[in-house]
């Protein structure tokens, strides 16, 4: 097992961890809330009601097309008040947004690291004149998912960087965070991020070392935890998931992606990699053994990693 005692680190780290505690300092419970359930409880007081926020869910992802209706309200009845929908080329920017206007969620706009190679220069123009357009669009939340990815072999890496650079300085244009898509690509995202400062965001369905997840946070990101944790054998992720600062975390299912590990149903399944379709609602499921992994109760963790979401995505406090 690697040690990780370096990641609390510097004085300044922890200065800055400590601003990022304040700002991400839980809100009244009724601002929390959205307009969700709060149940009285048996002696007259109000139990609040677990409530999550889903920090990337491709809801617009054909796998939802029969029953995308059941979906939302899956998710609704398991307490997830929030999704964000990030976009992955301009041929999903509509629907990303009118799914979020639809539904009352977030969503963002971006070419993701896997369809740059489909995209024309000139969607990058596409980008910047949409998110100009929208400026007055509270839903919109971020650039994204933008990134890299050097996992998926026989991908064009000057390309992919070039559009997450152009992408990075769009960004900071618009004063928006960004979200992230990480693999395998964390030092090459660093060196953009440090040559250009955006305003923050979310290095999403986070999978590097505690060196990287440190800078990451020192450069005012969030790291998005999902499905991989609920993986015993997953001992880097859930090292990491464990001894973060709790600031740091946000929650996502990245569905219908990354299922947790009760989805994979049959020995057959397992065996050969597959699952069933991840969905929002299992969100709170996979929060309950992010918490169990930190020693927190539920609801805590719940209201924790919803401020931090909001503080990753300011408009989301809108
Ligand atoms: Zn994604």
């Amino acid at each position: 097992m690697r040690c990780y005692g370096s990641t609390t680190g510097s004085p300044a780290s922890r200065t800055r961890h400590a601003r990022a505690a304040r700002r991400a300092a839980p809100k009244p419970a009724r601002d929390l809330l959205g307009g969700s359930p709060a149940v009285p409880g048996r002696r007259g007081a109000v139990i609040i009601a677990a409530v999550w926020i889903d920090t990337h869910s491709h809801l617009d992802a054909p796998e939802f097309d029969a029953d995308r209706e059941a979906v939302v309200a899956r998710a609704r009845a398991a307490g997830v008040v929030m999704q964000v929908l990030p976009a992955v080329e301009v041929a999903n920017f509509a629907a990303v947004r009118d799914l979020a206007h639809a539904h009352g969620y977030a969503y963002a706009l971006g070419i993701h690291p896997l369809y740059v190679h489909r995209a024309a220069d000139a969607d990058l123009e596409r980008l910047d004149a949409e998110l100009a357009r929208l400026r007055d669009d509270p839903r919109l939340v971020a650039v994204g998912e933008i990134g890299l990815d050097h996992f998926v072999p026989g991908l064009d890496r000057e390309r992919q960087e070039r559009f997450y650079a152009a992408q990075l300085k769009i960004a900071r244009r618009h004063g928006l965070p960004v979200i992230l898509h990480v693999r395998r690509s964390a030092d090459g995202l660093l060196k953009h991020l440090r040559r250009i400062e955006v305003a923050g965001g979310i290095a999403h369905a986070f999978n590097g070392s505690a060196q990287q997840a440190q800078a990451f946070v020192e450069r005012g990101f969030r790291l998005g935890f999902g499905g991989a944790a609920t993986f015993e054998r997953a001992l880097q992720i859930r090292e990491l998931a464990s001894t973060l600062p709790l600031e740091a975390l946000v929650l996502e299912t990245d569905a219908p992606d990354i299922p947790p590990h009760w989805l994979y149903r049959t020995a057959a399944q397992r065996a050969a990699g597959e699952a069933s379709r991840n969905e929002p609602a299992e969100l709170p499921r996979i929060g309950a053994v992010l918490a169990g992994l930190r020693g927190l109760a539920v609801d805590a963790f719940a209201a924790a990693t919803a401020a931090n979401a909001r503080a990753a995505l300011p408009r989301l406090a809108a």
